[in-house]
Protein backbone atom coordinates (compact mmCIF):
# COMPACT_ATOMS: atom_id res chain seq x y z
CA UNK A 1 0.00 0.00 0.00
CA UNK A 2 1.28 3.52 -0.59
CA UNK A 3 0.49 6.01 2.21
CA UNK A 4 0.31 9.25 0.93
CA UNK A 5 1.07 12.41 3.18
CA UNK A 6 -0.12 15.65 2.51
CA UNK A 7 0.37 18.69 4.86
CA UNK A 8 -2.26 21.21 4.95
CA UNK A 9 -2.14 24.35 6.98
CA UNK A 10 -5.11 26.55 6.26
CA UNK A 11 -5.97 24.82 2.83
CA UNK A 12 -9.92 24.42 2.62
CA UNK A 13 -9.86 25.10 -0.98
CA UNK A 14 -7.60 23.17 -2.20
CA UNK A 15 -8.15 19.90 0.02
CA UNK A 16 -11.30 18.61 -1.83
CA UNK A 17 -9.20 19.04 -5.09
CA UNK A 18 -6.48 17.30 -3.31
CA UNK A 19 -8.29 14.20 -2.20
CA UNK A 20 -10.64 13.89 -5.97
CA UNK A 21 -7.47 14.42 -7.88
CA UNK A 22 -5.37 11.92 -5.67
CA UNK A 23 -8.66 9.84 -5.75
CA UNK A 24 -9.06 9.66 -9.10
CA UNK A 25 -5.61 8.83 -10.62
CA UNK A 26 -4.80 6.48 -8.00
CA UNK A 27 -7.93 4.25 -8.24
CA UNK A 28 -7.03 4.07 -12.12
CA UNK A 29 -3.95 3.52 -11.56
CA UNK A 30 -5.10 0.61 -9.21
CA UNK A 31 -2.38 1.84 -6.79
CA UNK A 32 -3.75 0.63 -2.99
CA UNK A 33 -3.24 3.68 -1.09
CA UNK A 34 -4.00 5.92 2.19
CA UNK A 35 -3.73 9.53 2.20
CA UNK A 36 -2.79 11.03 5.38
CA UNK A 37 -3.74 14.69 5.79
CA UNK A 38 -2.10 16.87 8.61
CA UNK A 39 -3.72 19.49 9.38
CA UNK A 40 -1.14 21.84 10.58
CA UNK A 41 -3.15 24.18 13.33
CA UNK A 42 -5.18 25.56 10.55
CA UNK A 43 -7.21 28.49 11.29
CA UNK A 44 -9.54 27.97 8.40
CA UNK A 45 -12.13 24.99 8.15
CA UNK A 46 -9.58 22.70 6.80
CA UNK A 47 -10.36 20.21 9.60
CA UNK A 48 -13.84 20.07 8.38
CA UNK A 49 -12.76 19.34 5.22
CA UNK A 50 -10.96 16.35 6.29
CA UNK A 51 -13.73 15.43 8.43
CA UNK A 52 -15.85 15.22 5.51
CA UNK A 53 -13.47 13.51 3.03
CA UNK A 54 -12.84 10.89 5.57
CA UNK A 55 -16.54 10.49 5.53
CA UNK A 56 -16.47 10.18 1.73
CA UNK A 57 -13.44 8.21 1.49
CA UNK A 58 -12.32 5.19 3.64
CA UNK A 59 -8.67 6.04 2.60
CA UNK A 60 -8.64 9.38 3.47
CA UNK A 61 -6.87 9.71 7.58
CA UNK A 62 -6.22 12.55 9.18
CA UNK A 63 -4.09 14.33 11.95
CA UNK A 64 -4.99 17.74 13.54
CA UNK A 65 -2.20 19.44 15.46
CA UNK A 66 -2.82 21.90 18.29
CA UNK A 67 -0.97 24.33 16.78
CA UNK A 68 0.98 25.37 13.83
CA UNK A 69 4.03 23.33 14.26
CA UNK A 70 5.34 23.97 10.78
CA UNK A 71 5.50 21.92 7.07
CA UNK A 72 8.42 19.54 8.93
CA UNK A 73 6.67 18.58 11.54
CA UNK A 74 3.68 17.72 9.50
CA UNK A 75 5.68 15.73 7.54
CA UNK A 76 7.37 13.86 10.18
CA UNK A 77 3.62 13.29 11.93
CA UNK A 78 2.59 12.16 8.70
CA UNK A 79 5.47 9.75 8.32
CA UNK A 80 5.01 8.43 11.83
CA UNK A 81 1.30 7.77 11.00
CA UNK A 82 1.39 5.99 8.02
CA UNK A 83 1.17 2.15 7.59
CA UNK A 84 2.10 1.76 3.79
CA UNK A 85 5.04 0.03 2.63
CA UNK A 86 5.94 3.12 1.05
CA UNK A 87 5.46 6.84 1.84
CA UNK A 88 4.87 9.99 -0.30
CA UNK A 89 5.22 13.43 0.64
CA UNK A 90 2.92 15.58 -1.32
CA UNK A 91 1.85 19.40 -1.23
CA UNK A 92 -1.78 20.20 -0.81
CA UNK A 93 -2.21 22.92 -3.56
CA UNK A 94 -1.15 20.49 -6.39
CA UNK A 95 1.50 22.13 -6.60
CA UNK A 96 3.19 18.95 -6.64
CA UNK A 97 1.87 17.06 -10.08
CA UNK A 98 -0.19 14.11 -8.79
CA UNK A 99 0.99 11.96 -12.30
CA UNK A 100 4.59 12.21 -11.10
CA UNK A 101 3.48 10.62 -7.87
CA UNK A 102 2.75 7.27 -10.02
CA UNK A 103 5.77 7.78 -11.80
CA UNK A 104 7.66 7.37 -8.51
CA UNK A 105 5.85 5.04 -7.19
CA UNK A 106 6.88 2.65 -10.34
CA UNK A 107 10.15 3.43 -9.82
CA UNK A 108 9.60 1.91 -6.30
CA UNK A 109 8.17 -1.14 -7.25
CA UNK A 110 11.56 -1.16 -9.17
CA UNK A 111 13.49 -1.35 -6.32
CA UNK A 112 14.53 1.65 -5.37
CA UNK A 113 14.34 3.02 -1.99
CA UNK A 114 14.15 6.87 -1.73
CA UNK A 115 12.37 8.83 -4.93
CA UNK A 116 13.10 12.37 -4.96
CA UNK A 117 11.20 14.57 -6.69
CA UNK A 118 13.69 17.40 -8.76
CA UNK A 119 12.47 20.53 -9.62
CA UNK A 120 12.93 21.08 -13.88
CA UNK A 121 11.36 24.58 -12.95
CA UNK A 122 10.55 26.65 -9.85
CA UNK A 123 7.15 27.76 -11.10
CA UNK A 124 6.97 31.84 -10.42
CA UNK A 125 9.72 33.19 -8.51
CA UNK A 126 11.07 37.07 -7.64
CA UNK A 127 14.96 37.16 -8.94
CA UNK A 128 15.85 37.97 -5.47
CA UNK A 129 14.77 34.69 -4.26
CA UNK A 130 15.80 32.93 -6.71
CA UNK A 131 19.07 34.02 -5.95
CA UNK A 132 18.56 33.45 -1.81
CA UNK A 133 17.86 30.25 -2.41
CA UNK A 134 20.42 29.16 -4.85
CA UNK A 135 23.23 30.58 -2.14
CA UNK A 136 21.14 28.52 0.09
CA UNK A 137 21.07 25.25 -1.60
CA UNK A 138 24.66 25.80 -2.05
CA UNK A 139 25.49 25.51 1.27
CA UNK A 140 23.09 23.18 1.67
CA UNK A 141 24.87 20.68 -0.48
CA UNK A 142 27.74 21.08 0.68
CA UNK A 143 26.70 20.43 4.35
CA UNK A 144 25.27 17.01 3.22
CA UNK A 145 27.69 16.28 0.29
CA UNK A 146 24.56 16.04 -1.93
CA UNK A 147 23.19 17.95 -5.03
CA UNK A 148 20.23 19.71 -3.70
CA UNK A 149 19.80 22.89 -5.88
CA UNK A 150 16.84 21.01 -7.36
CA UNK A 151 15.16 19.44 -4.15
CA UNK A 152 12.06 19.37 -2.97
CA UNK A 153 9.48 17.71 -0.19
CA UNK A 154 8.24 15.56 -3.13
CA UNK A 155 9.29 12.28 -2.68
CA UNK A 156 8.43 8.88 -2.37
CA UNK A 157 10.27 6.44 0.58
CA UNK A 158 10.02 3.15 0.98
CA UNK A 159 9.48 1.83 4.24
CA UNK A 160 13.26 1.10 5.48
CA UNK A 161 13.88 4.60 4.88
CA UNK A 162 10.81 5.85 6.50
CA UNK A 163 12.00 4.37 9.44
CA UNK A 164 15.33 5.63 9.57
CA UNK A 165 14.42 8.94 8.73
CA UNK A 166 11.73 8.35 12.16
CA UNK A 167 14.57 7.55 14.11
CA UNK A 168 16.68 10.38 13.76
CA UNK A 169 15.79 12.41 17.27
CA UNK A 170 16.93 15.71 16.66
CA UNK A 171 13.68 18.18 16.80
CA UNK A 172 14.82 20.55 14.13
CA UNK A 173 14.50 18.95 11.40
CA UNK A 174 15.21 19.02 7.51
CA UNK A 175 13.52 16.65 5.58
CA UNK A 176 14.74 17.01 2.31
CA UNK A 177 18.41 16.97 3.46
CA UNK A 178 17.60 13.47 5.67
CA UNK A 179 16.46 11.68 3.07
CA UNK A 180 19.43 12.69 0.78
CA UNK A 181 21.08 11.85 3.53
CA UNK A 182 20.22 8.38 5.00
CA UNK A 183 21.24 6.96 1.81
CA UNK A 184 19.52 3.75 0.07
CA UNK A 185 18.73 3.36 -3.84
CA UNK A 186 18.32 7.00 -4.52
CA UNK A 187 16.43 7.48 -8.09
CA UNK A 188 14.87 11.02 -9.14
CA UNK A 189 11.91 12.08 -11.03
CA UNK A 190 11.64 15.54 -12.66
CA UNK A 191 8.51 17.83 -12.47
CA UNK A 192 7.23 21.14 -13.07
CA UNK A 193 6.14 23.28 -10.01
CA UNK A 194 2.76 24.12 -10.99
CA UNK A 195 0.60 27.19 -10.34
CA UNK A 196 -1.12 27.30 -7.25
CA UNK A 197 -5.06 27.34 -8.03
CA UNK A 198 -6.46 28.62 -5.25
CA UNK A 199 -5.41 29.62 -1.39
CA UNK A 200 -1.66 31.31 -0.73
CA UNK A 201 1.29 30.16 -0.14
CA UNK A 202 2.15 30.40 3.78
CA UNK A 203 5.89 31.60 3.53
CA UNK A 204 6.63 35.32 3.79
CA UNK A 205 10.35 35.87 3.23
CA UNK A 206 10.99 36.46 6.65
CA UNK A 207 9.70 32.85 7.64
CA UNK A 208 11.99 31.73 4.72
CA UNK A 209 14.92 33.72 5.82
CA UNK A 210 14.47 32.43 9.45
CA UNK A 211 13.66 28.66 7.99
CA UNK A 212 16.87 29.05 5.68
CA UNK A 213 19.26 30.18 8.79
CA UNK A 214 17.62 27.45 11.09
CA UNK A 215 18.68 24.49 8.34
CA UNK A 216 22.02 25.79 7.49
CA UNK A 217 22.90 25.72 11.69
CA UNK A 218 21.67 22.26 11.77
CA UNK A 219 23.38 20.89 8.84
CA UNK A 220 26.54 22.83 8.45
CA UNK A 221 29.49 23.86 9.98
CA UNK A 222 30.20 26.70 7.78
CA UNK A 223 29.82 29.67 9.81
CA UNK A 224 31.44 28.50 12.34
CA UNK A 225 34.40 27.91 10.09
CA UNK A 226 33.69 31.46 8.88
CA UNK A 227 34.36 32.61 13.12
CA UNK A 228 38.03 31.14 12.44
CA UNK A 229 38.40 32.36 9.18
CA UNK A 230 37.83 36.10 10.15
CA UNK A 231 40.13 35.96 12.99
CA UNK A 232 42.99 34.75 10.85
CA UNK A 233 42.47 37.40 8.80
CA UNK A 234 42.34 39.88 12.24
CA UNK A 235 45.53 37.89 13.00
CA UNK A 236 47.17 38.62 10.06
CA UNK A 237 46.29 42.49 10.00
CA UNK A 238 47.20 42.65 13.23
CA UNK A 239 50.95 41.66 12.92
CA UNK A 240 51.63 43.70 9.85
CA UNK A 241 49.88 46.78 11.98
CA UNK A 242 52.03 45.86 14.86
CA UNK A 243 55.14 45.53 12.73
CA UNK A 244 54.29 48.63 11.44
CA UNK A 245 53.30 50.78 14.14
CA UNK A 246 56.62 49.42 16.14
CA UNK A 247 58.96 50.38 13.45
CA UNK A 248 57.84 53.86 13.27
CA UNK A 249 57.75 54.10 16.82
CA UNK A 250 61.46 53.17 17.04
CA UNK A 251 62.13 55.56 13.76
CA UNK A 252 60.61 58.48 15.97
CA UNK A 253 57.68 58.87 13.57
CA UNK A 254 54.69 57.10 15.91
CA UNK A 255 51.32 57.76 14.33
CA UNK A 256 49.21 59.77 16.49
CA UNK A 257 45.43 60.58 17.35
CA UNK A 258 42.58 58.72 17.77
CA UNK A 259 41.58 57.81 14.27
CA UNK A 260 43.65 55.12 14.35
CA UNK A 261 42.50 53.53 17.41
CA UNK A 262 39.01 54.87 17.01
CA UNK A 263 39.37 52.91 13.51
CA UNK A 264 40.64 49.32 14.94
CA UNK A 265 38.64 49.11 18.15
CA UNK A 266 35.64 49.28 15.80
CA UNK A 267 36.79 46.89 13.10
CA UNK A 268 37.88 44.27 15.96
CA UNK A 269 34.56 45.02 17.84
CA UNK A 270 32.73 44.38 14.94
CA UNK A 271 34.41 41.17 14.05
CA UNK A 272 34.00 39.55 17.50
CA UNK A 273 29.92 40.88 17.51
CA UNK A 274 29.38 39.24 14.48
CA UNK A 275 31.01 36.01 15.76
CA UNK A 276 29.62 35.61 19.16
CA UNK A 277 26.51 36.41 17.11
CA UNK A 278 26.95 33.15 14.66
CA UNK A 279 28.28 31.14 17.43
CA UNK A 280 24.65 31.81 19.40
CA UNK A 281 22.77 30.85 16.97
CA UNK A 282 24.39 27.30 17.43
CA UNK A 283 23.88 27.65 21.12
CA UNK A 284 20.28 28.37 20.63
CA UNK A 285 20.22 25.11 18.46
CA UNK A 286 21.50 23.04 21.09
CA UNK A 287 19.90 24.48 23.61
CA UNK A 288 16.33 23.41 21.74
CA UNK A 289 17.96 20.15 21.29
CA UNK A 290 18.53 19.89 24.71
CA UNK A 291 15.24 21.02 26.54
CA UNK A 292 13.40 17.63 24.43
CA UNK A 293 10.27 19.05 24.07
CA UNK A 294 8.43 17.20 20.94
CA UNK A 295 8.18 18.18 17.46
CA UNK A 296 4.35 18.68 17.34
CA UNK A 297 1.76 17.85 19.49
CA UNK A 298 -1.67 16.15 17.96
CA UNK A 299 -5.08 16.99 19.75
CA UNK A 300 -7.40 14.94 16.76
CA UNK A 301 -6.80 12.08 14.62
CA UNK A 302 -9.83 10.32 12.39
N1 LIG B 1 2.22 23.91 5.04
C1 LIG B 1 2.09 23.37 6.31
N2 LIG B 1 2.43 24.15 7.41
C2 LIG B 1 2.93 25.41 7.28
C3 LIG B 1 3.08 25.95 5.98
C4 LIG B 1 2.73 25.18 4.89
O1 LIG B 1 1.66 22.24 6.47
O2 LIG B 1 3.20 26.03 8.30
C5 LIG B 1 1.85 23.10 3.86
C6 LIG B 1 0.86 23.75 2.93
O3 LIG B 1 -0.47 23.50 3.34
C7 LIG B 1 1.18 23.08 1.62
C8 LIG B 1 2.67 22.86 1.70
O4 LIG B 1 3.00 22.92 3.07
O5 LIG B 1 0.52 21.83 1.47
C9 LIG B 1 3.46 23.89 0.90
O6 LIG B 1 3.11 25.18 1.33
P1 LIG B 1 2.95 26.42 0.34
O7 LIG B 1 2.20 26.00 -0.87
O8 LIG B 1 2.40 27.53 1.14
O9 LIG B 1 4.46 26.68 -0.02
P2 LIG B 1 5.08 27.08 -1.44
O10 LIG B 1 4.50 26.12 -2.44
O11 LIG B 1 4.67 28.48 -1.67
O12 LIG B 1 6.55 26.89 -1.24
MG1 LIG C 1 2.68 25.63 -2.72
Amino acid sequence: MLSVVIPAYNEEQMLPRAVKVLDELLTSQQIPYEMIFVDDGSKDHTWDEICEAHRNNEHVRGIHFSRNFGKEAAIFAGLSESRGDCSAVIDCDLQHPPGTLVEMYRLWEKGYEVVEGSKRTRGKESAAHRAATGIFYRIMSRAVKIDMTHASDFKLLDRKAVESILEMPERNAFFRAMSAWIGFRHASVEFDVQEREAGESKWSTRRLISYAVSNIVGYSTAPMQFVTGAGIVVFVLAVVLGIQTLVRYCTGHAVEGFTTVILLILLIGSVIMFSLGIIGYYIARIYEEVKGRPKYIISRKI
